[in-house]
């Protein structure tokens, strides 16, 4: 029987027991890879008894890769990506002077991943900074592949430069704008329609899909008009275009109320509400980050350009608990390529402590189990994670934070989820 996943008509072709491959990672990738796999074969098993299984299939990369093929990133891990359709991978460590900006930059470039995912929700008994983190359930669309992350960048005092300064004086007709021509460095914010429409489509129908009342577009459009400010007019236009009977835009909000008044421009909203259409709305960046802490509930699937995403990404895993609960995911939705990760890098100082919080991998992994359709599985986890939280089982990073609770180590964390599942 086949095991590989498939795709065909954008559908995901799953068989019960899929090949998946993983990357171990570096530093604390060790320490969470196993025991974040023991977790979610207990809760395959325990859904699907022996119909269903995932058959792992250890890749190479980071040092590990590089112990064993002197490369850090073998091709052969790149084709069993392909091959396989679905992988999971812990953290890597970024070689210094490898040749290789970033390994993981190289992946979801190599596959052309363009989404980042990571949901974010507050687990009952996590500490976190904010009062109401209950009411903390958001979805983070970050653009993956443009923006200033592009990496056209070139360094003040170069050659290159100066040819990129002159280019924009002379052929461009940039003059006043560019302070202090001899010491600046440059960098290039490249942000395309079918880039910004691919992500926004992206997480329009994973609102739909999931019956989610909102999508923001996050942009900083008020000072980069033919970028951010462009990627906030595709998203308006293609939702109105391809989404018409499904969505309601703020746009629309806005030109009723020009041209028939505030009320109606309201009873169109709430009619829009009641037929439980997604409202398209936006925020400017820095307006969404103190919004997103005051009231997380205005805002559900949020679709972003790359820089922003990454900031709040960042600070709404703060609000529910950090950086070793966070998880994530890089998908194509058109091909059907997804890596899913934990978020947090290597944590060399704790790699072979037992400290570190396999969170974030599991809890990319229940998103892998959801991306497959075995929702039952993923339920199973979520629903045990929550009754170890709640019982103020902890690893050390969330030990620290609370009081009364007792201190696991990695392994013992996930001995616990598995006797809860
Ligand atoms: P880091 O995420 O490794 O560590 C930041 C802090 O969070 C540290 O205090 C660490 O101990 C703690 N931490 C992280 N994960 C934890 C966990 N699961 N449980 C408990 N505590 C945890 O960030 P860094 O120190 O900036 O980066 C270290 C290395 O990781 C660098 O080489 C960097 O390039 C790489 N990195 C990789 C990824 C990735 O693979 N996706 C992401 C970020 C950084």
């Amino acid at each position: 029987m086949d095991k590989k996943i498939a795709i065909h008509n954008q559908r995901l072709v799953v068989p019960d027991k899929p090949v998946i491959p993983f990357i171990e990672g570096d530093g604390i990738g060790k320490d969470i890879s196993h025991p974040s796999q023991r977790v979610l074969d207990a809760a395959v098993e325990k859904a699907y008894g022996s119909q269903r299984k995932l058959i792992w299939k250890e890749v190479l990369a980071g040092q590990k890769a590089f112990r064993e093929t002197g490369s850090y990133l073998p091709n052969e891990t790149l084709e069993a990506f392909r091959e396989y359709l679905v992988g999971i991978k812990g953290p890597l460590e970024t070689p210094v002077g490898g040749g290789i900006r970033s390994l993981n930059v190289a992946l979801r470039q190599t596959l052309d991943l363009y989404v980042c995912l990571r949901p974010v929700r507050w687990f009952k008994g996590v500490p976190s900074p904010i009062r109401y983190p209950e009411l903390v359930d958001l979805h983070i669309f970050r653009e993956n592949t443009e923006d200033i992350y592009a990496g056209i960048e070139f360094m003040a005092g170069e050659e290159q430069t100066q040819k990129f300064y002159d280019f924009l004086v002379k052929e461009m007709g940039v003059t006043t704008q560019i302070r202090f021509p001899k010491s600046s460095s440059f960098g290039v914010k490249p942000v395309s329609k079918d880039g910004s429409e691919r992500l926004i489509r992206a997480a329009i129908q994973y609102a739909i899909e999931r019956q989610l009342p909102s999508v923001t577009l996050v942009h900083k459009g008020n000072i980069m008009k033919f970028t951010e400010g462009a990627f906030k007019n595709w998203g308006y236009d293609l939702a109105e275009k391809e989404f018409g009977g499904q969505v309601f835009t703020w746009r629309q909000y806005q030109q009723i109320e020009s041209g028939k008044g505030l009320l109606d421009a309201k009873k169109a909203l709430e009619q829009a509400q009641h037929d439980r259409k997604v409202i398209l709305k936006d925020v400017i960046t820095d307006a969404f980050l103190q919004e997103s802490l005051l009231h997380p509930y205005d805002h559900s699937v949020i679709a972003t350009l790359n820089l922003n995403g990454d900031y709040i990404s960042d600070q709404l895993a703060a609000m529910v608990g950090g950086i070793g609960i966070s998880p994530g995911a890089n998908i194509n939705y058109d091909s059907g390529y997804a890596i899913f990760e934990a978020t947090h890098g290597t944590a060399p100082t704790i790699a072979g402590t037992g400290k570190a919080n396999p969170s974030s991998l599991i809890l990319s992994g229940v998103m892998m189990l959801e991306y497959l359709g075995w929702n039952e599985a993923a339920e199973h986890i979520f629903d045990a994670m929550e009754h170890t939280f709640a019982k103020r089982r902890v690893t050390s990073d969330l030990h620290a934070m609370m009081e009364g609770a007792t201190l696991l180590s990695t392994t013992e964390f996930a001995d616990e989820i598995i006797r809860n599942i």
